[in-house]
């Protein structure tokens, strides 16, 4: 079996990656940067699994397709895809902290870039893989999510999320990405792709400055398990490592 992982060179995306090498799968490694993408698959292949390193910035159509070609042309299928590359649109700053994200004085043009790499780019990304995970017998696409986009989480006066700021790009992003999540499942049940949303959980990246408390290993588990769903496994579905998510 084979999975395509985006933003695989670092993170979350990476533990995956390690992960699913450990479980004997062949990992196409996603980077936009192909010197970052070759070096963490020398370090997945010293460990033993079998890595390959794919260029691909979601943001880019032309490098998406080349990646599909890529893909078609070496392996002719894809089992698994990963929608895991990311951005907060604030650098460093964890969305919770990100002052420049709140609602009333967000700077439009950083919406847009995250909806473009965040949403759009996984919709892009499904549909140019979509034809060659047709031709695996158990496909699963797993769009990497967050608590961070929970509609009823954000909502609740009371809840986890309502000591952090208000954030009008990267919550919003998730939130998408947890409804083409569903679309895409309800279009694709038919076709026996299990289509789901992960929460990594908070978890020490660049992403956020290392301010997570959950090392990349434990956030990468609720990708990989519903990376590694069996023919039973639910799909339309929002989930931690070990509890569904509200939405
Ligand atoms: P990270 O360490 O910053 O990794 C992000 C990855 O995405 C990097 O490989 C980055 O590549 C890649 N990327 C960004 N823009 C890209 C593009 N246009 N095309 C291709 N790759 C691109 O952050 P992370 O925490 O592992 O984040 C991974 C995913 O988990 C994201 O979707 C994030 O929203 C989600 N998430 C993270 C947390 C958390 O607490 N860390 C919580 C919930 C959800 P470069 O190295 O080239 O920049």
């Amino acid at each position: 079996m084979n999975a395509l992982i985006t933003g695989a060179n670092k993170g979350i995306g990476r533990a995956v990656a390690e992960q699913l090498a450990g479980l004997g799968m062949t990992v196409l490694l996603g980077a936009r940067d192909a010197g970052r993408g070759s070096a963490a698959v020398a370090a997945i292949r010293a460990g033993g699994g079998d890595a390959h390193a794919v260029t691909l910035d979601v943001t880019d159509g032309a490098s998406i397709a080349a990646a599909a070609g890529w893909i078609e042309s070496r392996f002719g299928h894809l089992d698994v895809l990963v929608n895991n590359a990311g951005i907060t649109g604030s650098g460093q700053i964890s969305p919770a902290d990100a002052h420049d994200q709140v609602p009333s004085s967000v700077d439009l043009d950083m919406v847009r870039s995250v909806f473009e790499t965040n949403v759009f780019g996984v919709i892009a990304v499904t549909n140019a893989m979509l034809p060659l995970l047709r031709r695996s017998p158990a496909p699963r696409i797993v769009n990497v999510s967050s608590a961070a986009g929970s509609l009823t989480m954000g909502s609740d006066p009371q809840g986890p999320l309502s000591a952090l700021l208000a954030s009008a790009a990267y919550s919003p992003s998730k939130t998408a990405v947890n409804a083409l999540t569903v679309q895409y499942a309800h279009e694709l049940r038919k076709d026996g792709i299990l289509v789901n949303a992960a929460d990594p959980g908070f978890v020490a990246t660049d992403i956020n400055n290392h301010t997570g408390f959950l090392t990349t290993a434990q956030g990468a588990a609720a990708v990989v398990r519903l990376a590694t769903l069996g023919p039973d496994g639910p799909t339309a579905g929002f989930f931690s490592a070990d509890a569904a998510v509200p939405w």
